[in-house]
């Protein structure tokens, strides 16, 4: 018998933890190597099932799962679906296969909760949780004290998806180092980080999701390009097409989706699928023993190209997630240097011949496809355990970092606990016809108001063609680096002019103001939203009356004398709601302007085509040409000014402010 001997006076050992929907893993690295911990169940997957017993008794993995079809309303499968999510959710009431409590109180409103009769109700956090304490005692028993822990998240988690994760992995009385994008674990994993720089593509399905997720990793750090997938969409689909098939040899109709056969037997058929896909992985064909409707049992076989022509639609639907990712990232197949697969059922055969053809490439499938999420954890975990001052490579964001939008309002560009290095793109227009300059306010914090949050860095845009409001693409993309740097980048698309600066974003500030600015974010929430759909409302009407005053100007010969009043009465009306009125009742006046101006709007389009096609343009274009020769000597002055700006804005704020590239600006042309 071999023995894993540990020392009792060994340091805590940091793990990393892979919280699936349908299975979770933890592990650890020894000697520089990452292993899987065995879990209570004696292997190294956990099913992620929580079966809640009689007189308080929990259960989890395998013996949960075996109560799945006995006791269904004690037995919780995929709460990950549900974590984050709030009662009144869509997709709470789309995934309904458990009961949910009703939601009496407000508070009760912002959480799912499994209604388990007389044991009561729990959140998805709590049954988390649980699964998570079972692998913690596993690990405990095997490395005797456990130090911080990583735990991984899908890519597209958002804010309250990750603090769900967060806060069940304390419920669990782990210590959370860090939470980690799953497609970056599983980059990790495979060392991609110390090799060369590339875009690398991560297909990820498993038992019940489908997550496409292209990096691109640059000196070191990896950025999340784009995301894509499907959530109802994996493994158990597989599962249920060949059941389908399966019912009718047992003696059960099937029409479509919907059988006569009843749950118990379906969740035979179900079984027996799983088994079969299983082997098919390793077989080209099997014979399977069927029970048979009325009493005794058959012999079925299966071949796996039976099974492989059953999943070609849903292999369609990867393809197609796939490629649609492409398309956000702006890449083609071949610019992917790499593709890893995870999860279960990229075992299967079919699986992974598609992926190759999908990408032109042999997937990288050397590490476990079930393990590796877990691996890039538990070694994330041990380069953030040790003390020396290796550079860590990922982090999440403490706060969220946006733009100030006219009226006020924030566009946040980056979520708080978005995981760093990470880069993110949004796109602005100029609100004022011939605006030449562009105003850039970063800001970082939670609230809606730009007021209520802390001013990072101010600069200016400026040599921007004048052009129609509207016309101008603004591109600002922020990026913050593993040091937490965040570098503005902004670009108008149609010159080619472009500004960047570096900010420092959390530095100064304490876990306290961290944890106050999310406090006074939660007791405000309701009024700054208001007040924030006020400030866009406003806007908005103003954009809107004013262009109105502009045509009445150029194209009231278009109206009837009728029409026009009704035009001026609308717009007066709405003047007035701007002055004095709330978000909704502006809106609508908004509206009503434009249910008056529509017909109108159709006769100014004409006129201008026409114009247009007689040459009156050419004045313009040449103003244009004019003005673009002129912006090159215009930048470099612009460019030092921005540079001061935005040191003067960091002075007063106190931000440490670190101005690197003020005068790069170029135009193109
Ligand atoms: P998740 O990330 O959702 O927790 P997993 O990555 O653990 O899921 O994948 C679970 C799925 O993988 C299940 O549908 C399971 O049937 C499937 N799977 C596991 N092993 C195999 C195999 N050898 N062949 C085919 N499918 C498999
Ligand atoms: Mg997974």
């Amino acid at each position: 018998m071999l023995l894993d001997i540990f020392d009792p006076k060994a340091p805590p050992k940091p793990i990393g933890i892979d919280l699936g929907t349908t299975n979770s893993v933890v592990a650890y690295v020894r000697d520089g190597h990452p292993l899987a911990i065995t879990n209570c169940d004696g292997g190294v997957l956990l099913p992620s099932v929580v079966y809640y017993g009689p007189r308080g008794q929990v259960l989890v993995g395998k013996t949960a799962q075996s109560y799945a079809t006995r006791e269904p309303g004690r037995t919780i499968q995929s709460a990950k679906r549900y974590m984050g999510r709030s009662a009144d959710d869509p997709q709470t009431a789309q995934l309904s296969a458990h009961r949910f409590k009703e939601a009496g109180s407000e508070a009760e409103r912002r959480v799912v909760r499994f209604d388990l009769g007389e044991e009561g109700a729990r959140t998805p956090v709590e049954i988390s949780a649980e699964i998570l304490k079972s692998l913690r005692q596993s690990a405990v028993s095997q490395l005797n004290a456990v130090g911080g822990v990583v735990i991984t998240v899908p890519a597209y988690f958002d804010d309250a998806q990750r603090q769900a994760t967060k806060d069940a992995g304390r419920l669990a009385g782990l210590e959370v180092l860090r939470l980690l994008n799953e497609p970056t674990a599983a980059a990790l994993a495979y060392g991609l980080e110390k090799r060369k720089d590339g875009v690398f593509a991560v297909f990820d399905l498993g038992g019940g999701t489908f997550d496409v997720t292209l990096l691109r990793l640059e000196e070191g750090v990896f950025q999340v390009l784009s995301t894509g997938g499907d959530s109802a969409l994996g493994g158990d689909d597989m599962d249920r097409a060949l059941a389908l098939q399966l019912l009718p040899v047992m003696g059960f109709a099937v029409e479509g989706e919907r059988t006569e056969a009843p749950p118990e037997v379906i969740g035979l058929a179900l079984e027996a699928a799983r088994r079969a896909k299983h082997a098919l992985t390793d077989a080209a064909e099997l014979d399977l023993e069927l029970p048979k409707r009325g009493g005794g049992s058959l012999v079925h076989r299966v071949t796996r190209a039976e099974f492989d022509a059953l999943i070609a639609p849903l292999l369609g639907r990867t393809g197609r997630a796939c490629r649609r990712a492409l398309r956000d990232a702006e890449l083609t197949p071949e610019e992917v240097d790499g593709v890893i697969l995870v999860g279960g059922s990229t075992r299967v055969p079919r699986v992974r011949q598609f992926v190759a053809e999908l990408f032109g490439q042999e997937p990288l499938s050397d590490i476990d496809p079930d393990l590796v999420v877990a691996f890039g954890a538990a070694q994330q975990a041990a380069l953030l355990a040790e003390s020396s001052d290796e550079v860590l490579l990922l982090d999440v964001l403490p706060l969220s970092l946006g733009i100030e939008t006219m009226g006020g309002g924030v566009d946040k560009i980056l979520p708080r606990n978005t995981t760093i290095p990470v880069g993110a793109r949004s796109s602005f227009t100029t609100f004022a016809d011939d605006q030449t300059g562009f105003e850039l306010h970063v800001v970082q914090g939670e609230r809606e108001l730009a007021a209520d949050c802390r001013s990072l860095a101010r600069f200016t845009l400026r040599g921007i063609p004048p052009m129609p409001a509207g016309m101008a693409r603004l591109d600002v993309s922020f990026h913050v680096d593993a040091d937490g740097l965040l570098t503005v980048l902004a670009k108008e698309l149609t010159t080619g002019l472009e500004q960047q600066v570096e900010v420092v974003p959390s530095y100064g500030l304490t876990d306290e103001q961290v944890e106050q600015m999310l406090l006074d974010a939660l007791d405000h929430g309701e009024a700054d939203l208001e007040a924030r759909r006020l400030a866009d409302a406003r806007v908005e009407g103003e954009r809107i009356s004013k262009a109105t005053s502009k045509a009445l100007a150029s194209d009231a010969d278009l109206l009837s004398a009728e029409e026009r009043a009704l035009v001026e009465q609308a717009q007066r009306e709405l003047k007035a709601a701007i002055e004095g009125s709330g978000a909704s009742v502006i809106q609508a006046r908004i509206e009503s302007l434009e249910d008056v101006t529509h017909a109108w709007a159709g006769r100014r389009m004409d006129r201008a085509i026409r114009a247009v096609t007689l040459g009156r343009q050419v004045g313009e274009v040449e103003r244009r040409v004019e003005h673009a020769r002129g912006i090159e000597a215009h930048l470099e002055e612009s460019a030092a000014k921005a540079a001061q700006q935005a040191a003067e804005s960091a002075g007063l704020t106190g931000t440490q402010f670190d101005l690197t590239t003020g005068g790069q600006a170029k135009t193109e042309s």
